[in-house]
């Protein structure tokens, strides 16, 4: 830790956050822990709850420990930090601990090419220990990741809570204008330099949709979708999509077999249909699209 300097006596909760894997966690400020009003409701959750508390704060045992009871004891404490650790760092203290840690790229960053390396903010999915190990947000996709490094993968969601990623990103604007100037593009894929119909399968439309359907329409054509093909039903123009294999005259003969195909006869169609298909086609009005689906 950065605040841990040689001069001191090496406390509890310094060993604890420098042990292997635990570099995600900030030091608890002594003082936090004493009051007890941070501790509300943890001494039910946490066995051993006294001693393991006298351990944190590097405290003499008003009763001894029994040997065979120490193990059980520094589980209880490393349970009763990362719950401490929770609230903690939602203090503002403990957010600007985090920040700088945020800055220093300790909890790494996307993966995602889009992303351009936007730092990541541990998170839990559970306020409740013992549920999932933590995750990583990322704040430009919005999207939550497992840790790159299995030593990671037993620190537990709940010491990170599920409320300190957005309240980090109110605390530090400065993340919002990270993203801002980050690209929402999506990689979109092209098939002879042509983008493939956004009502495809594997369109993007029905990608986003997956992601974010905003509303009843949205989520009923996205379901529709599971066994026929969605109608479009806002109207927009699709200058630039890709418009089958470019003859306006077949699309007509094309969006036909494919009628006929999802009335249940996709199966007789002989080989040559087959490979004209493959490709989504739309009619000039955009209202009524069709696909094909034999591309693999
Ligand atoms: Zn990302």
């Amino acid at each position: 830790m950065e605040t841990y300097t040689s001069d001191e006596p090496d406390t509890w909760i310094s060993q604890f956050c420098t042990q292997f894997g635990h570099d995600y966690f900030v030091e608890v400020a002594p003082e936090f822990i004493e009051d007890d009003f941070n501790l509300t409701g943890l001494g039910s959750i946490v066995p051993y709850y006294r001693q393991a508390l006298d351990l944190i704060l590097d405290m003499e045992p008003e009763t001894t420990v029994d040997s065979n009871d120490l193990p059980l004891v520094e589980h209880a404490a490393e349970l009763l930090y990362g719950l401490i650790h929770a609230r903690y760092i939602l203090t503002k203290q403990g957010l600007h601990a985090m920040a700088e840690k945020y800055e220093d790229t300790c909890f790494g960053s996307c993966p995602r090419y889009y992303c351009d390396n936007m730092n990541f903010i541990p998170i839990g999915r559970f306020d409740s220990p013992g549920v999932e190990t933590v995750r990583l947000y990322c704040p430009n996709c919005n999207d939550i990741y497992l840790p790159n490094s299995s030593r990671y993968l037993n620190i537990d969601g709940a010491f990170f809570g599920t409320s300190f990623a957005g309240l980090f990103m109110k605390m530090f604007p400065e993340i919002n204008r990270q993203v801002q100037a980050r690209t929402k593009e999506q990689f979109r894929l092209k098939i002879f330099g042509f983008k493939i119909h956004e009502t495809a399968p594997c369109g993007p439309r029905v990608q986003w949709l997956r992601a974010t359907p905003r509303n009843q329409n949205q989520l009923l054509e996205l379901k529709n979708c599971e066994f026929s093909i969605p109608e479009i039903k806002d109207n927009e123009d699709d200058e630039g999509e890709i418009n089958g294999n470019g003859n306006d005259e077949d699309d007509d003969e094309i969006i036909k077999d494919t009628e006929r195909e999802s009335d249940g006869e996709d199966d007789d169609g002989d080989e040559d249909e087959e490979l004209d298909d493959g490709i989504v086609v739309e009619d000039g009005n955009g209202d009524n699209v069709s696909e094909m689906m034999s591309i693999v």
